[in-house]
């Protein structure tokens, strides 16, 4: 693997310890007014710095003297072990301490009796996250790929997408084989509640980009859901135009069966392969190829292992 480079900077996140819910690392702010409890959660994933980088922002705005218009905003910093455990020279090994935070949400992984330090975090956070209306969730990837937004799939999911804005890319998908996500979690992905959650994936981990695009969603996000003034938030949202959403259906999962796993060439996060039939990489005796024509490439793995996503296939819908 090449080594990274980090081009962001990771803030402190010390002074924002102590929350004022009760829960470290977590800020509740009550308008007063009728109006959603929407929520902005950063730090799933201990290296995804985006989401940090965007709530301390929001933080600050909220110290100098930032008000809601409406509503109930919380935010939260989720993950803060791993991302306190960050070291520069193994900057991939900060995802998680223990476990994947991301694969947790079932009912019946968060009721059991299993234990590790996400594990400990998810069930402190929880009765939080039932309180919550509206989720955005930022995440960031591990190769450099467009940003995303990963709407679930319900049509509630992809209509909060639209309604941001940006992204220009919405994947629909289901998640993961190994765990409910936080977006998927009990009401979020229930079609007929009317909760919601958005998870965007920003850009690369440490590209020089990728907090602001990250706030970017988040303003957006706030401005949809009328948490502040809007013309506030105006002034923080970028104005260049909007380039039309695109929306990817997965249509295949490529699951690694062997050691002897190799890619014929690199493949780049969205980039669409015209032809049905192109190779894209064996598998021991399997021979991986694309099903149909115009197949997006979602967030590919460089090297995977056993039994992990080697890449996810999309068409456009
Ligand atoms: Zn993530």
């Amino acid at each position: 693997m090449t080594e990274p480079v980090l081009e962001v900077t990771f803030p402190n996140l010390k002074r924002w310890a102590s929350g004022n819910t009760g829960i470290p690392y977590v800020w509740s702010f009550d308008s007063g007014i009728d109006g959603p409890h929407v929520c902005v959660n950063a730090l799933v994933h201990g290296n995804e710095v985006c989401g940090a980088i965007a709530v301390n922002e929001l933080l600050n705005a909220f110290e100098n003297g930032a008000k809601l218009a409406r509503g109930k905003l919380t935010a939260v910093f989720a993950n803060v072990a791993a991302y306190e455990s960050f070291d520069p020279k193994r900057p991939f090994d900060s995802r998680c301490v223990e476990e994947d935070f991301n694969r947790l949400w079932n009912e019946s992984t968060l009721n059991g009796d299993r234990h590790s330090r996400e594990l400990t975090r998810a069930r402190e956070l929880r009765s939080l996250y039932d309180s919550v209306d509206h989720l955005l969730d930022l995440h960031s990837m591990l190769e450099p790929a467009p940003p995303i937004a990963l709407a679930g799939d319900t049509e509630k999911g992809l209509a909060l997408a639209r309604a941001i804005g940006t992204p220009a890319h919405i994947l629909v998908d289901s998640g993961h084989a190994a765990g409910k996500r936080l977006r998927d979690y009990a009401a979020f992905a229930e079609p007929h509640s009317p909760k919601s959650a958005l998870l965007v994936e920003c850009g690369q981990h440490w590209e020089r980009n990728v907090g602001h695009v990250a706030c970017n969603v988040m303003w957006r996000f706030l401005r949809h859901f009328e948490t502040f003034d809007r013309a506030w938030l105006d002034s923080l949202i970028d104005h260049e135009p909007l380039p039309a959403q695109r929306v990817v259906e997965i249509s295949e999962v490529v699951t690694l069966k062997s050691e002897q796993f190799s890619w014929v060439r690199p493949l780049r996060g969205l980039e669409v392969i015209a032809e049905a039939g192109t190779l894209l990489a064996t598998d021991g005796a399997r021979e991986v190829r694309t099903a149909h024509a115009d197949a997006v490439m979602v967030m590919p793995v460089p090297h995977p292992k056993v039994g992990q996503t080697a890449v996810r296939i999309g068409r456009l819908r």
